[in-house]
């Protein structure tokens, strides 16, 4: 088999990991052993990554506790055991007795993948430790550190750390945040976390034709003339609004109807607020407001109270 790209490997994998039946192969594939054999190659973890992602079985409880994924970590190959554990594959071998080949290899003195193990805060603890708490007594644990008297229900960090002290089990803190999540008393006392905003602020204009505020309407039934669209300009400091008909909503259109019909006949105001509209985007607008020295905001979508003035006026 070869394995000379990444391409070969993603379109391979899930036919070789899957039997004629669709059932899964237990096991060795033949790709898994592939990668045995070449694991001292530059693209060894880019093959295994391509492999974990197409959901290849690297688990161990199917391969009598050591796949050659694992082999090739506890041979020294750190980048690809630290490869395992970022993808979540089990490296706490259910099969054996409470020492995975990785901690093996820990314990034999490979610093650095003990290193490895801790900074990625794998399952150091292995079963069969006496801080290791079986599933029928956790419920006990979680309701000693958290519901009792001496524990005043603390949050899920305070909760967590204090069970850490004593205690250990995998999922813990999994289980934690459910277990608190979940708890009653917390629920009717504690109030939801609170989320910052910025305050509101008014937004006023010193004079007439300081800041206007314009607005389209439409699609509307076409008229005789052609028109389909209006489109709405009104100034803040005096609510004088005026609409106009327009054939389409085009940059184009809109620019030459503000410049012709309102900034020649009434002047250029300081700020234009548009809604939102794709036609004051444009770079033709922008180029517009920028030659007259004009100020552009936007309304947002979420929030169209930000444009109440023309929001009234149409409602009318
Ligand atoms: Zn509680």
């Amino acid at each position: 088999m070869n394995f000379q790209n990444r391409d070969v490997i993603c379109s391979t994998t899930q036919v070789n990991i899957t039997n004629e039946c669709g059932n899964q192969v237990l096991g060795d594939t033949p790709l898994h052993e592939g990668i045995n054999s070449y694991y001292n190659q530059g693209n060894m973890v880019m093959m295994v990554e391509s492999l974990i992602r197409l959901g290849a079985n690297v688990s161990v409880s199917n391969n009598k506790g050591v796949t050659p994924l694992h082999k090739a970590a506890t041979e020294g190959n750190v980048e690809i055991a630290e490869l395992l554990i970022r993808n979540k594959a089990d490296v706490n071998a259910p099969d054996n007795v409470g020492v995975t080949p990785l901690h093996e290899a820990a314990a034999k003195g490979n610093v650095k993948i003990a290193e490895m193990l801790i900074r990625n805060k794998a399952d150091v603890y292995a079963p069969g430790n006496d801080a290791h708490i079986p599933l029928s007594e956790r419920k006990k644990v979680l309701q000693f550190s958290h519901d009792d008297k001496c524990s005043a229900h603390l949050g899920i960090h305070k909760t967590l750390a204090k069970i850490r002290q004593s205690y250990y089990w995998p999922g813990l803190q999994n289980d934690v945040r459910t277990y608190i999540n979940g708890c009653d008393k917390c629920a009717k006392r504690k109030s939801p976390q609170k989320f910052k905003r910025a305050t509101m602020a008014l937004v006023g204009a010193n004079g007439p034709m300081e800041r206007i505020a314009t607005y389209i309407l439409g699609e509307l039934p076409e008229t005789e003339s052609g028109n389909k669209y209006i489109l709405v300009v009104s100034d803040y400091y005096t609510k004088w609004t005026e609409s106009f008909a327009m054939p389409n909503m085009e940059a184009k259109t809109v620019a030459k109807i503000i410049v012709e019909e309102v900034i020649v006949r009434i002047g250029v105001p300081h700020l234009i607020h548009p809604d939102q509209g794709r036609q004051f985007e444009s770079l033709l607008f922008q180029e517009m407001c920028c030659i007259l020295n004009i100020k552009k905001t936007r309304t947002t979508p979420y929030h169209p109270k930000s444009d109440d003035m023309m929001e009234r006026f149409n409602c009318k």
